[in-house]
């Protein structure tokens, strides 16, 4: 292989590498919180929930129909028995029922003492208070039992467990209305660079506005962190010093983009080097080769790169692992399915590749990507275009269309 179609670099370090140095790193932030159950979505929890009681709570029944005695079920043919009451959800039938008699009941309501069978509806003829009940019916069937979902003094959720609107509503069911969590980290963000304008504000040439800040509010407002936003900094050694100092003092993690490379306005990898101890990756993937990680005091850092779409690339690879461990959680890598590559992707081997593809199921169920087209890091289009990121191995060259390759959707993680 000649070197000009080899992106071989030595020292590059390998993604998976880089995430083992984060997950060593990093611990979960000290302090919890007493929250609403409703406004505990998201946030992680700092005990063990487990339920007071069973749950159901009582035998109820799993349909709307007649509660009977399965001895009274009939072998062949049918039997008529005598309705001798109503069991309704919140308004339980308070008798027994004995031999011979049944009790319409709807959903949710309490199985009545002597029943032990429920038949739905749509196989029993009523008339007036006689119900004809078939010969097919099941024994015990259609009866939820006490327990069935969560037993009492079992541990239902762990300490540590990201809370989803499942676990909210699960956690309501056990009645309990507040819940202890970890507090929410706390991320100072910056952004660098002497081209970033505000919006509203005139571009000069050579201008741009600052975009990564606002894609990375947007990123991080998807965990539970408190977002502290330390705008625009200009490629100022010394300004550049002080707002770290300052962000080290009042964040867990420190996220900045640009500036980490070794161009001679980067002085955010010079600032470091002065400040704390902070490693200087080149890591083996595209888009997003520099990057920044190590702590500056009791704050962890991580130095994205500038370009847009390496800012978005590094945050989902090691920004998102590194807030889950502050979290207290374990991390998890993103799901990633297997597709049929609909276009040729040119690559040259030495890093491993993330391009923008947008992710079908076609007609016949088969899952086929193709790329978003031109592949610049600087391109945030093809970000906003893509649904999933396509995984190209470090050492591959150029990939031909029907080729089965990786691709991480985007759902959940953007
Ligand atoms: P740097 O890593 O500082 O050399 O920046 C790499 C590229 O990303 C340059 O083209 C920068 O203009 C661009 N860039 C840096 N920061 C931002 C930002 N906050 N928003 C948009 N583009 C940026
Ligand atoms: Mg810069």
């Amino acid at each position: 292989m000649s070197l000009s179609n080899c992106d071989e670099q030595p020292g590059l370090l390998e993604v998976e590498e880089a995430l083992a140095q984060i997950d060593a790193a990093i611990s979960k932030v000290h302090g919890h919180e007493r929250v609403n159950l409703q406004s505990a979505l998201d946030r992680v929890l700092a005990e063990d929930i487990s339920a007071p009681f069973d749950v159901p709570p009582h035998r109820n029944s799993a349909m709307d129909g007649y509660a009977l005695r399965a001895s009274d079920l009939p072998e062949e043919g049918e039997i008529k028995l005598r309705i001798i009451g109503k069991s309704f959800a919140g308004a339980p039938f308070p008798e027994e029922v004995n031999e011979g008699e049944c009790v319409r009941i709807m959903t949710g309501a309490v199985v009545p003492k002597g029943t032990d069978t429920v038949v739905m509806q749509e196989h029993v003829a009523a008339d007036g208070d006689s119900a004809t009940i078939p010969s097919a019916s099941r024994p015990g069937a259609n009866i939820r039992h006490p327990g069935e979902d969560m037993k009492a003094g079992a541990t239902v959720l762990k300490a540590g467990h990201l809370l989803t609107a499942a676990d909210i509503g699960l956690i309501a069911s056990l009645g309990i209305g507040e819940v202890t969590v970890i507090r929410r980290p706390r991320v100072a963000i910056f952004s660098t660079g002497d081209e970033l304008k505000g919006i509203g504000q005139v571009l000069s040439e050579g201008d741009i506005y600052d975009s990564n800040r606002y894609t990375l509010k947007a990123l991080l407002s998807r965990y539970s962190v408190e977002i502290l936003d330390l705008g625009v900094i200009s490629d100022d050694h010394s300004k550049i010093r002080s707002v770290l100092s300052q962000a080290a003092d009042i964040a867990d993690l420190v996220i900045t983009s640009g500036g980490v490379s070794v161009g001679e306005a980067d002085f955010v990898k010079q600032t470091l080097d002065e400040l704390g101890q902070v490693g200087f990756w080149r890591i083996a993937m595209k888009p997003g080769k520099p990057l920044a990680f190590g702590n500056l005091g009791k704050a962890f850092f991580l130095g994205l790169p500038g370009n847009p779409v390496s800012v978005m690339a590094t945050f989902i690879l090691f920004a998102r692992p590194a807030l889950m461990k502050l979290q207290g959680r374990a991390i998890t890598p993103p799901l990633s399915v297997m597709a049929k590559l609909d276009c040729d992707i040119r690559k040259r081997p030495g890093r491993r590749d993330y391009q923008r593809g947008i992710l079908i199921k076609d007609t016949s169920g088969e899952l086929k990507v193709s790329t978003t087209g031109t592949q610049g890091s600087h391109v945030l289009s093809s970000m906003s275009k893509a649904n999933c990121f396509i995984v190209i191995p470090r050492e591959s060259g150029d990939v031909a269309s029907g080729t089965e390759v990786e691709a991480i959707p985007f759902s959940g993680l953007l």
